[in-house]
This record gives structure tokens, sequence and C-alpha cells, in this order.
């Protein structure tokens, strides 16, 4: 149950002076009222991705877009070739359906509420929470795995996530202050990646040790609980470098899913279990060389195997792509590792 009014005020007050003596600098936080389209930038980013990751491209994003209005007047394609590396593609251009939405349709005006904000390409329940609290000082809560963790442990939840989401989420609900929300999101967040870690919580530095019932019974290193996942599966495909005169074949794939509207080598599904025949899915049939070993890569929900098959010839009417320009051309982080590899075995 959560603590009485009284009792969250210190709390919250506790946290806050921490937080304003150990606060993390980063590019996109500003002492002064923080910047709607920085946040939003940053926040976008951030979705799945860690922080030291994100400050580059953060930083290279405002250099070459500074506002929202020069990020809407960039193509597409330049977007998501900046955006490579970053993952998840249908973020990147969801950023620029919003950015154009924002500039186009609202003078250039991120909305200030969280429902105005939800109703954006990209943006969903938390994003919309953070931009809210962070940009605009309303009293929204911001709930991340951070946080939840915080909560978890501050009082002591024994119920396992997912089952305890709202839960955890009503907790950060009844400490968040009316008048620093931005501050305290941004304090729970940095407690939960410097202080209350997911291992190892260093619980004795902690400003909130005071509070903490996990950490007066001794709980902070089993809580909070989770249901047990499902082991990621692994999928396999092939994918065919075909050359052609120092060119190499590559197409686009579909708008929609996994990697939407990226370019890539042509390859196979992507399928679990190992046997699959290629023939069918090769883009000539010629004889094929294999590249030794595999490419391995990780997505959310997946393992990824691939086995890279050479050959030269040349078919009508596809894209090709000069092989010292591939790794300059925006593929996405797999089929960059697949490039790699291959363009590895010739030198
Ligand atoms: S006392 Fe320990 S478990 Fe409790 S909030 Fe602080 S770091 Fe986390």
């Amino acid at each position: 149950m959560a603590r009485d009014k009284g009792n969250n005020k210190k709390l919250t007050g506790r946290l806050l002076d921490w937080f304003d003596r150990e606060g993390r600098s980063l590019p996109w936080r500003t002492k002064a009222r923080r910047d709607p389209y920085k946040v939003w930038l940053a926040e976008i980013m951030l979705q799945q991705t860690t922080v030291m990751a994100v400050i580059p491209y953060f930083e290279k994003f405002l250099e070459l877009y500074p506002n929202v209005k020069t990020l809407a007047r960039a193509p597409l394609e330049e977007v998501l070739k900046n955006w490579a590396g970053l993952g998840y593609y249908a973020r990147g251009r969801n950023l620029h359906k919003c950015a154009n939405i924002v500039a186009n349709d609202l003078a250039g005006q991120f909305p200030e509420k969280e429902e105005q904000l939800l109703t954006l390409p990209g943006i969903g329940p938390y994003t919309a929470a953070a931009i809210a609290a962070l940009a605009f000082g309303q009293p929204a809560t911001v709930v991340d795995g951070n946080v939840e963790r915080v909560m978890a442990r501050l009082f002591a939840v024994p119920v396992p996530l997912p089952g305890a989401k709202s839960r955890l989420h009503d907790l950060a609900a009844s400490l968040t202050p009316d008048d620093r929300p931005g501050d305290y999101a941004e304090a729970l967040m940095d407690l939960g990646a410097a202080v209350c870690t997911p291992n190892a919580p260093d619980c004795p530095h902690c400003p909130l040790s005071g509070f903490c019932r996990a950490f007066k019974q001794g709980l902070q290193d089993t809580l909070p609980r989770r249901d047990k996942r499902k082991a990621r599966p692994t999928r396999h495909g092939v994918v065919f470098w075909l050359e052609d005169k120092g060119r190499v074949l590559v197409r686009r794939r579909p708008e929609k899913g996994l990697l939407g509207g990226m370019l890539e080598l042509p390859s196979t599904p992507w399928r679990e279990g190992q046997k699959q025949s290629f023939h069918s899915h090769a883009p000539l049939d010629i004889q094929w060389t294999p590249v030794s070993g595999e490419v391995r890569h990780t997505f959310t929900h997946f393992h990824l195997r691939l086995t890279i098959l050479t050959g030269q010839g040349h078919v009508k009417g596809g894209s090709w792509l000069k092989k010292d320009q591939l790794l300059a051309a925006g593929f996405p982080t797999v089929m960059n590792k697949v490039i790699a590899r291959v363009l590895e075995t010739r030198s």
C-alpha cells in the first residue's frame, strides 16, 4: 500500500535533492525550460536503445535538423540513412511522419497534454508522459522498466511483472509532485540507471534507503519478480550477394513489418528451423558459393543466423549499388554485418 501523503512528499523531496546533486548531464537536458523538440527526439531515440548509444545520434540529428521544421523538410530516405544503426526503422519513419504533422499541421508546436501527444505517430503512453512531464511540466507519470524496478523495491511489491504493471504505475503516480514532475521523472530514471540497478543495487548509497521496504526486508536482490519468459527463438536465412561489374544487387524491404522500407540484399524468408531450400528465392539460377561461417544478429523477438551465398551474374530490372558504396548506403545493421563479412573475405 502507498504511504501517506506527507511521507511521499519527504521521499520525493529526498529524491529531488539527490537529483540536483547527482543527476546525469545529458545533451537533451537543460536547466532552463526543456525544448519539446529535443525531448521528443531524445525520447524516440531512447525507445529500445541505451543512453550511450543514443548520444552521438542525438547530436548528429540536432546538427543536421536543429528544429522540427528542418527535420520535416528533410527527405525520408536521408533521415532513415542517418537513423541507420539505431535499429527499429519503423521508429525512424514515424519520427519523420510526426515531424511533418507537427511542422505542417500544428504550426511547429508539440501539444502539451498526454492525450494529444498520444495521437501522433510513434508516441506511445510512455513517450507521451515523458514529453508532457519533461517539456511542459505536466504532472504526468513516466514509467519505464527502471521506474517499475524502483517502485517494486521501494514498496516491496511481491506480484510479478508484467501483472504488476498497473500497480507499479499507480505507486509512481502517488509520488509524482505537482511542482517538478519532469525532474522527478528524470531523477527516477537516473536512480534506476546508477543506484537501484537490476543487479546489485547500491542500497548503502541510495538516497531512498530510509524509505525502502525491500531494503529493510533484505529483498532488494529478489525484486521485482517476473513471470518466466519464453526463450527467444532462433531464425535462419540465406542472403544472396549477386555481383555484376563491381555492383551488387539490392532491394527494398516492404514498408510494413520488421526493418520496413529499408535496403537489403535479397534473401530467403527468415524462419525457425535449420533446413530451408534457397533455390526458389535466389535471384538467379547459377552456381552459388558459400561464405564461411554465418552472420549473427539479435532482434527484440528472435535471434537470426544468416548464411551468405555469393555469385556473379545479372538480372534485368534490379537495383544495383557499387560495392564500395554499400557500407555508406544506409543498410540496417544486420545487412551491414553481411556486407562487411563478404568484403572481409575479399580483402
Ligand atoms: S534502497 Fe536499494 S532497493 Fe531500495 S530503492 Fe534504493 S537502491 Fe533500490
